[in-house]
């Protein structure tokens, strides 16, 4: 982990913006590759991962878990962070005052990583970090160019893993979003590592021709 993210990860743990802090056992700062390609965003801590101070170790997190290992990755390969650091009470939905407090630490989580995909799980992420009120009903498995952190990033909602837990129906649908994220990764790839431009045809220029010229060569 950057000296810099470990700072932020020292700032979350005492943070106490939101009444959220009261009820913690521990802030759940996020886990995995500190210079990730790929992010994943939830939602916020439930009573293990309050326990644990790591995010996605309940029954969503494993079924989050083998999702990632179907596309052939595994939590070290990614970062995995929620809207809010701290856990609601009786895992309650976030409110816009606690995600309002919050949000500062997720966008400089980003900032830091600088993560080239941010997949979003579930509606809180997906409506903060696109800056929409589309729902993820909508908008699952559609990417979207936004910038993030100040670079340009993109964005990709995908249900929430533990949608799938309650809606056996559901595991298809997150299968199938979760099965383009590596065509995703390398479309990326593929536009950064662009061909270069195929060179002008070059005639050396003769000395008798261009004197002057021969020292720009
Ligand atoms: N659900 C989330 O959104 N985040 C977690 O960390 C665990 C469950």
């Amino acid at each position: 982990m950057s000296s810099e993210l470990a700072v932020l990860k020292e700032t979350v743990s005492g943070c106490t913006k939101c009444a959220l802090h009261k009820g913690r056992t521990q802030a759940v700062f996020g886990s995995g590759s500190g210079t990730a390609d790929v992010m994943f965003v939830g939602e916020a801590p439930g009573f293990h991962e309050d326990q644990q101070g790591v995010p996605f170790v309940g029954a969503a997190g494993k079924l989050l878990d083998t999702l990632l290992g179907g596309i052939g990755l595994t939590r070290a390969d990614v970062f995995v962070a929620n809207v809010l650091k701290c856990r609601p009470p009786g895992n309650r939905d976030p409110q816009p005052e606690e995600i309002q407090s919050c949000e500062g630490h997720l966008f400089r989580q980003i900032e830091l990583i600088q993560p080239r995909l941010v997949c979003t799980l579930g509606n809180f992420a997906t409506k903060l970090l696109s800056g929409k009120h589309l729902g993820i009903t909508r908008v699952h498995g559609q990417e979207q160019d936004v910038v993030l952190g100040g670079r340009p990033v993109t964005l990709y909602p995908i249900y929430h893993p533990a949608a799938a837990l309650y809606t056996r129906s559901m595991l298809a649908v997150l299968e199938a979003d979760f099965a383009r994220i590596p065509e995703i990764l390398a479309r990326m790839n593929a536009a950064e590592v662009r061909p270069p431009a195929p060179a002008e045809p070059f005639a050396a220029p003769q000395a008798s021709e261009h004197p002057v010229q021969l020292g720009l060569f």
